[in-house]
């Protein structure tokens, strides 16, 4: 079956592979008897699929043993909450801005601590990344909170600040909710990475919490107990019912990533480095294709251009609705840009082929050949 290339920020498009397999295990997971989603959390059949996604994505991001992987619900929204309630312990915590997401963090952790917001980058629009360099950090900070990848504004930190050289012991706490599983995560630099998994993983519904162990136990005593990250890692996620459907199709889709291989000129990749190296291919396709058009243009600074989410403009705004019509009707879906942006974006995610960014670019050719 060819499905039309969806370009959606999330939820978003996932393996057809993996679609396929979760459909032919719907009513029957491998001679059970019944389907994942209508199975007791803690039976051995649904044990074992929650112990392998978690061990597919520790081989895949190479956690180290002293992190604890938490499969929470909630969202990268409720996160924001639930991140000072355990961490902050009431005291200052650091948030660099760098786009509506980081901004949204800052401003529901006022709840709950002393909000410092150490750089922004909103005097530019959200378009170019504030240089660690320049942070004014805190010397007492919690911790420092940063978006690595901003969805809405196209802007991805391709080097996370190494908060030990710029004189902060501060854990870092990474929002990667859109970029996770595109590249590596420097866990000497992180402490705490979190994200929703309806970007790069899976079904909206789960919320990933990879949190360094020493750091837990230190929430404040009004944290819900299913939001306390000590009581989710003692329980095994499953102090509540986990989101059981959304954490099965996760690890379909990591033994997916496990499964690809990549071109490179240094020879083929697999796995985490198949991805990035596709997402480098992906996304420096359709940006070489923008800045050479003189139709389209992308406004973000080139060292913070994400792989993942490309906004850009038509030159002549007028012809908006047309582009999105003609794109519809070639199978190129939800390529309309947030309503705060305004414009278009391509949102290229793991799941996303080069075809479909070949597609695009062959739609975007002609579409300004015959609109110019
Ligand atoms: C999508 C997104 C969120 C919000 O996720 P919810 O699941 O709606 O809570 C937060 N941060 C980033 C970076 C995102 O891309």
């Amino acid at each position: 079956m060819t499905r039309p290339f969806n370009f959606s920020a999330g939820p978003a498009t996932l393996p057809q592979e993996v679609l396929q397999q979760a459909a032919a295990e719907m009513l029957d997971w491998r001679g059970c008897g019944m389907g994942v989603m209508e199975m007791s959390h803690r039976g051995k059949e649904f044990i074992s699929i929650a112990e392998q996604a978690e061990a597919d994505l520790r081989s895949l991001l190479a956690i180290p043993a002293n992190f604890k992987v938490l499969f929470m619900q909630g969202g990268a929204i409720a996160e924001n909450a639930i991140l000072p309630m355990n961490l902050s312990r009431g005291g200052r915590a650091d948030y660099v801005v760098t786009g509506s997401w980081s901004q949204k963090s800052a401003k529901e952790a006022r709840k709950y601590c002393d909000v410092h917001v150490a750089a922004s980058n909103e005097a530019d629009q959200h378009t170019r990344l504030p240089s660690p360099s320049s942070w004014q950090l805190s010397d007492n900070a919690a911790y420092v909170h940063v978006c690595s990848n901003e969805t809405i504004h196209g802007v991805e930190m391709h080097t996370l600040p190494d908060l030990a050289a710029l004189g902060s012991t501060a854990p870092l706490v990474i929002d990667c909710s859109s970029h996770i599983l595109s590249r590596p995560i420097d866990w000497s630099r992180v402490s705490v990475a979190y994200g929703g998994a309806q970007k790069n993983i899976g079904p909206s519904g789960l919320t990933l919490v990879i949190v360094r162990d020493d750091l837990l136990g230190q929430a404040l005593p009004i944290t819900p107990s299913a939001f306390n990250y000590q009581t989710v890692a003692d329980n095994g996620s499953m102090y509540n019912t986990p989101p059981t459907y959304a954490w099965y199709i996760a690890g379909l889709v990591f033994q997916w990533i496990l499964r690809q291989t990549e071109p490179t000129p240094e020879g083929p990749v697999t796995g985490l480095a198949a991805m990035e190296a596709r997402a480098i291919r992906r996304a420096g396709m359709l940006y070489d294709y923008i800045d050479n058009s003189g139709f389209y243009v992308n406004k973000v600074a080139r060292e913070g251009r994400s792989r993942m989410n490309i906004p850009f403009f038509l030159l002549d705004e007028s012809r908006n609705d047309a582009f999105l019509t003609g794109a519809k009707a070639e199978g190129l879906l939800q390529l309309k840009g947030h309503k705060s942006v305004g414009g278009m974006r391509a949102s290229l995610y793991n799941a996303m082929p080069v075809a479909g960014v070949e597609a695009l670019i062959a739609y975007m050719k002609h579409f300004a050949a015959t609109h110019g």
